[in-house]
């Protein structure tokens, strides 16, 4: 249930709405709105009917059911976009578009420090290197673990990129927190609960990748999960899901973009180095992305993709890098945004 203040209501009573619903047993959410504030009521949903004595307290304007099976996500408690902030020239959400760049996994101290400073020259704002990477084989490159997480960091501190990485067990959780500025779910841990609330304790920015074979409701309440925990530092990744075409690794669903921005003020990249799978069709489903009204783009680059331990098929080279960047300018402009580099160079 949310309950909608009436424009001009008094901080008094606002705190007695408060109080009120805390006496019925349930969390009070308050959402600050530019005209009036909204308060999430969250707890048990079979008792949510008892919330309709609600209605006749001074200030209050209505009551309402959220519909949908996560809330603190949901539109309806927050009509204006969340902005996420990775680092001072990284904010997600605010209308500049933020490209985070680099490989898969990182290999060497030499591949990420190259990468990293050819994917900043080109104007990304977040640094991107896999440490524990979630292999489909169990005899395929695993990642560095601990001294990739240091390797990233070195190349993010050279550059001055924070840095982005995927943590693929909770029992990585301090580790990850103390070198990565910004957590990543992949794929396969969307739907890793116990993960996603020992996230939800932190206060790290986190990027949540679509589960291959989710619906964006249940990526949504993946969403929810870290959310209830009180970190409210959620951006949303598309990366593709499973369909049964072949001619590509995954499908990019760019019809998720307009729909969880319908549904939620959480902001949205897209990434379209897993969504296609494939280096040359890379770039043009980037431009639709953010023809569509993505806040971001995450675009897997390596210094030298042939002879990359993981996704080198689908990693651009920074020549490539630096033209897409090139190409994504107008694109940008004609949905009346600006793109994050243009600003720092
Ligand atoms: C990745 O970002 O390298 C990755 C493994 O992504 P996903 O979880 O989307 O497959
Ligand atoms: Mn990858």
């Amino acid at each position: 249930m949310i309950v909608v203040m009436q424009a001009g209501a008094s901080a008094d009573e606002l705190a007695e709405v408060v109080r009120r619903i805390e006496e019925l047993g349930f969390r009070a959410h308050v959402m600050h709105g530019v005209e009036r504030q909204v308060i999430g009521c969250l707890g048990d949903e079979r008792e949510k009917s008892g919330l309709h004595v609600l209605e006749t307290i001074a200030g209050v304007s209505s009551v309402m059911p959220i519909l949908s099976p996560y809330k603190l996500a949901a539109r309806q408690l927050q009509a204006e976009p969340s902005v996420v902030a990775f680092g001072d020239n990284c904010r997600l959400g605010a209308g500049v578009v933020q490209v985070i760049a680099g490989p898969c996994s990182v290999e060497n101290e030499e591949q990420i420090v190259e990468t990293a400073k050819a994917v900043r020259a080109a104007g990304a704002t977040a640094l991107r290197g896999g440490a524990f990477k979630p292999r489909s084989s169990a005899y395929a490159f695993q990642g560095l673990g601990v001294e990739g997480l240091r390797l990233l960091r070195l190349a993010g501190d050279e550059t001055g990129l924070p840095i982005v990485t995927e943590l693929l067990d909770v029992h990585d959780l301090d580790v990850v927190l103390r070198y990565a500025d910004v957590i990543q779910v992949g794929a396969r841990n969307m739907q890793n609960f116990s993960l996603l609330k020992e996230i939800g304790k932190t206060r790290h920015p986190v990027v949540l990748k679509r589960g291959m074979a989710a619906t964006i409701d249940e990526w949504l309440s993946s969403a929810e999960y870290i959310l209830a925990g009180g970190n409210s530092e959620v951006v949303l990744c598309e990366r593709g899901i499973r369909t049964f075409e072949t001619a590509t690794r995954n499908t990019l669903d760019l019809n998720a973009v307009p729909v969880v921005r319908d549904r939620t003020h959480l902001p949205i990249v897209v990434d379209p180095s897993h969504g296609t799978g494939v280096r040359r069709y890379v770039k043009p489903m980037a431009l639709a992305a953010v023809a569509a009204g993505a806040d971001g783009l995450m675009i897997e680059v390596h210094n030298n993709p042939d002879v990359a331990l993981s996704d080198g098929a689908q990693s651009l080279r920074p020549e490539e890098f630096r033209e897409l960047m090139q190409s994504l300018r107008p694109v940008v402009a004609a949905v009346g945004k600006e793109i994050a580099g243009e600003r720092c160079e």
